[in-house]
């Protein structure tokens, strides 16, 4: 690995000030997991590592009686294990705990997962689906974009050099009920082959999916078709259809683009028929 200039600040602003002092031009290191086997790897070779995790305030899931902030240095585990998230949105906890190992989780966080924008991030088809905003903070303060607008390409989101995310936040919605589904070729330690999740609130639905598109995506014609519709099963054989023909996926490593097109049904089919 090359060597690389070492800044921790311990204020937001002192964070700034950094990365204005050195043009942006500076890698911000989280918990690492990425951006590190990144470096190593000879992809990523940055003059400059500013790590955030001593910036206070930024570690708390704050839970608000509208609304529920995830820092921006939250940990994976602490957000899988914690206990609101667990009760009310178990599919965000499940999808939490699917990242990696145990020790992963305990460095990784997940605006780290959301920041690094693989299609196949596990946390991003959760919280697309609990229509999420995220808070990034830059010379002109503090800015909320909707993540749906964030993910831009493959590793690429909207954020500038001199900007940080604080956090992401969504709108408490604890009535919604939501499915989590991860296909992986091993059951532990493995990356998304897809993922995704279905979340339904009365008659209407929220789909997204991940490792199906350059970037984690919500299927907005399938969702259009099924809203205010009585579930049956041909309205769920539509439905799939439909989601199978949103998604543009690759074929890789790990599947076929014609496999995780397919599996977008049989996720999305599985998923409905809990509701039927
Ligand atoms: C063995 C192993 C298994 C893994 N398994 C999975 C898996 O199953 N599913 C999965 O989705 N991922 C997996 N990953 C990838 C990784 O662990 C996750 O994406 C993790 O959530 C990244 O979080 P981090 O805090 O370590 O990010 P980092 O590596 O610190 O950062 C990732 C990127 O986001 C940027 N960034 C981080 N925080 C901010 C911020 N606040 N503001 C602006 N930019 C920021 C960094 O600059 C970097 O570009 C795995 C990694 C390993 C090593």
């Amino acid at each position: 690995m090359k060597t690389f200039e070492y800044l921790r600040p311990t204020s937001l602003k002192e964070a700034l000030d950094m990365l204005k002092n050195h043009d942006g031009n500076v890698s911000i290191l989280n918990g690492g997991t990425d951006l590190i086997v990144r470096m190593r790897e000879g992809h990523s070779s940055p003059e400059v590592v500013m790590d955030i995790k001593k910036i206070p305030g930024l570690d708390q899931i704050q839970v608000d009686e509208d609304r529920i902030t995830i820092g921006a240095t939250v940990l994976l585990n602490d957000l899988g294990l914690n206990e609101v998230i667990k009760t009310r949105y178990p599919y965000l906890a499940q999808a939490a705990l699917s990242v990696g190992s145990k020790q992963v989780r305990n460095r990784a966080t997940c605006i780290g997962n959301i920041c690094n924008a693989s299609p196949l991030a596990d946390t991003a088809t959760p919280l697309l689906a609990l229509n999420a905003d995220v808070h990034i903070y830059g010379e002109e303060g503090i800015k909320t974009v909707p993540l749906k607008d964030f993910f831009v390409f493959v590793r690429k989101t909207i954020l500038k050099p001199t900007e940080i995310v604080t956090g992401i936040s969504f709108k408490q919605d604890p009535e919604a009920l939501g499915i989590f589904t991860k296909m992986s070729r091993r059951k532990e330690v493995d990356l998304s082959t897809v993922c995704s999740t279905v979340m339904r609130s009365g008659t209407e639905y929220r789909i997204s999916c991940g490792a199906v598109a350059p970037t984690p995506v919500r299927l907005s014609k399938t969702e259009a078709f099924l809203s205010g519709k009585t579930l049956t099963g041909e309205v769920i054989e539509e439905a799939c259809k439909l989601a199978e023909g949103e998604v543009t996926p690759i074929s890789d490593i790990r599947a076929s683009e014609a496999y995780r097109r397919e599996m977008v049904g049989v996720m999305l089919r599985h998923a409905l028929s809990e509701w039927l």
